[in-house]
This record gives structure tokens, sequence and C-alpha cells, in this order.
């Protein structure tokens, strides 16, 4: 079955109890049990708790993956992840990766004894320069954040591979309806749930998942040591956020589309990076390892002041931090998810004073466009 079913039709789909087109929210913490030798299904919900395992499921068969792990956030998600990893493990990162990330990195993980390097990994060169006797993992994110770098999947986790290393693909602004990095040869997929996969800017949640039955097993035992998990309630949430996936990012998709070849004629946007514009540097590697460019674009403006002006004055796009949720998102990368970057890190990764990201909702286009064309041509 294609993905846009399997979202309708997932192992889960109804209760095996009553029929109830929606898996109940099992609301409780421990399970009792019959006897002293065997243990039944569920003990505890930190170790396995039933709509989690619903969630967990569905999320693992999305991304084409064997086991999938559910977390009270995506920086949950990629934090238990990483705890894959022991001191003394180098790790190569893409550079312009998301701000809460390079700051676990730089800061605990790093006072764990696990080094990171950054390069550029549109460069596949520049990966394999990277590469130490004592490298274990490459951490991947494409598009990237707030640039919409595209890395080649495929050609990086082959060589990962080859010299012994683990791929993590944070594949939070493709979501499995985009693009699945497990088939392209990666090793493990993480999200941050809180943004396309639950869309409605209601739930923290992250997500990771595995292929490999060996690497699975070493997650669960992560995530149930570490606990981080995600509660009944908001796993709920974001089962039924799933189901309209596809509906809402394929017009979102639409929207984008449209406002970055708009944006690309106004004369106060300097630059345009959306992997769905023929002249994105990643645009053909983009277009074979995905079925789309996504929702989300960044664009630099002419001053800081417009910057600043259209931030603060746009009325249907919020000004906020997040993104993939029904309703228009713009923010400000270097106050916001990059804000944990030192000033001069984010310089050099072209992350600047004039840059803003946009993700783009369900509204209608020519509301949107008429919002933008208002604060940037005084309209
Ligand atoms: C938001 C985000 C995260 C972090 O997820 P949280 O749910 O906020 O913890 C990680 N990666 C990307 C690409 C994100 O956009």
């Amino acid at each position: 079955m294609k993905i846009a079913t399997r979202l309708i039709h997932s192992g889960h789909a109804v209760d095996p109890t009553t029929g109830a087109l929606s898996i109940p929210i099992y609301q409780a913490s421990t399970f009792r049990q019959e006897s002293v030798d065997h243990f039944g299904r569920y003990d505890y919900s930190r170790s396995g708790n039933p709509t989690r395992e619903a969630l967990e499921e569905t999320i693992a068969a999305l991304e084409g993956g064997s086991r999938g792990f559910a977390f009270a956030s995506g920086m949950a998600a990629i934090s238990s992840a990483l705890l894959l990893f022991s001191s003394g493990d180098h790790l190569v990162v893409c550079e312009d990766v998301y701000g809460g990330a390079f700051r676990v990195l730089t800061t605990l993980f790093q006072r764990l004894g696990i080094e990171t390097t950054f390069v550029d990994t549109t460069d596949l060169a520049a990966i394999r320069a990277a590469i130490r006797p004592s490298s274990r993992g490459l951490y991947l994110e494409t598009p990237s954040n707030p640039l919409l770098k595209v890395t080649d999947l495929r050609g990086a986790a082959a060589l990962a591979r080859e010299h012994g290393l683990l791929t993590l693909v944070d594949n939070t602004f493709m979501t499995p309806y985009l693009q699945r990095p497990l088939e392209l040869g990666c090793d493990i997929v993480l999200h941050s749930g809180t943004k396309f996969l639950n869309g409605h800017s209601d739930v923290l949640c992250g997500f990771a998942v595995t292929r490999d039955e060996e690497l699975g097993k070493r997650l669960k035992f992560v995530q149930n040591a570490f606990g981080a998990v995600l509660g009944p309630q908001d796993s709920w949430l974001v089962l039924r956020g799933l189901k309209t996936l596809k509906v809402r990012l394929e017009e979102s998709q639409k929207n984008a589309r449209a406002l970055a070849e708009w944006l690309q004629r106004q004369p106060a946007v300097t630059a345009v990076h959306y992997p769905g514009l023929a002249d994105h540097p990643g645009h053909r590697v983009h277009s074979e390892q995905s079925a789309g460019p996504g929702a989300v674009l960044s664009f630099t403006l002419a001053t800081p002041e417009l910057t600043r002006t259209l931030l603060e004055r746009l009325e249907l796009a919020a000004f906020a931090v997040s993104l993939g949720g029904v309703e228009s998102i713009i923010s400000y990368p270097a106050k916001m998810s990059h804000a944990a970057m030192p000033p001069a890190e984010r310089a050099a990764r072209g992350i600047t004073d004039t840059l803003v990201r946009l993700s783009v909702g369900l509204e209608d286009l020519d509301d949107l466009v008429a919002d933008f064309e208002r604060v940037l041509n005084g309209a």
C-alpha cells in the first residue's frame, strides 16, 4: 500500500477490543500482573504503554523501519539516540544543524567526552576528510535548518558505512511522507514530532526509528533506562495528527512553492532558499531522494530594519518559534532556533540578521501573499 493509505490504515487504525476507530488513551502508569514468574506484555508505562506503542509502531512502519520510539520532545529523541555513543567517540555533524542539537553536542556531550566536528555535508569529500579513526557517527539534516542545504543521503550513508559509522538523520522537515532515509541506507531517523507529524502546534514530541533489530534493541534500552518517554495523551494526539499528514503537507507545500516563487520576484528580498526552486544548489539531489521540497523555506531581506518590520507586522504568519503547524509561522533563526550558537559560528554558517525562516501553513495563498505584499511593498 502507498504511504497515503498507510497513514490512515496503520496496524492501529481500529481498537481490537471494541472496534473503535481510534486507539484508547491508556492513562495508566502501571499494570496488574497475574504471575510472579511471567509478567504480562505491559508492566510499567516507562517500559511500554499501549497508546505510545501504537504510535511507535505507526512511525516505524511509515519510515520503513522495524522499531520506533516516542520521546517527550525532539531533543529528548536526539539526546537519547546520542547516548548510543561513548566517551572517546567522535561524530561528524552537518554544520547548520538544528540549534538545540548544536547546543547539546557542544556542551553536555562534549563534557561526557564525545567530540564533534561540524562540516558542510553537502560536500561528500568534506565528510570523508573529517572522519578519524575514532569516528563512530555521522549526523545529518537535509534539507538543513535554516538554510535548506541538501546532503546526498545515499552517498553519505555509503561513505559512513565504509568507515564503520552509524548515520543518523533528522527528518523533521520532510517527514516519511516525503523522504525515508532508512530506505537510502541510513541507520537512525530522528524527528521532532512537534512539527509536521503532529501538525497542530499543541504537542511536544520526538521519535527515533531504526531498521536494524540489534540497533533497535540498544535504543529500546536507552529509552527505558533514560526514561524521556512520551505520555499517553500526547501519543494519542500525535496519532490523530498523523492521519491528516498527507493533506496538510501537500497543501502547505503547494503554498510554499508559490510563495517561494513570489518572494524571488520581490526587490526587497535578496535570496530565497527552497529546494523546490530550480536554481537551488541542492535541487537535483533533493529531487532524487525525496518526493517533494516540503513547506519550509528561508529568505534574506535587504536590511535588518526591514527584517524586523516584517517579523513584527505580518498578520497571518505568526512570529514564533517552531514550524510545521496548520498556521504559517515566521521565525528569526539568529534569535530563536540558533540563538544557542555563538555569533561567530552563526555568521560563518550564513545565519545572518537578515535571514528569516518561514513554515507555510494552510491559509489561502492569496491572503498569505497579500499579507507579505502589505509589509514588504507597503501595499
Ligand atoms: C524543533 C526541531 C528539533 C527539536 O525538537 P523539539 O520537539 O523542539 O525538542 C530538532 N530538529 C529540528 C529540525 C527541529 O525543527
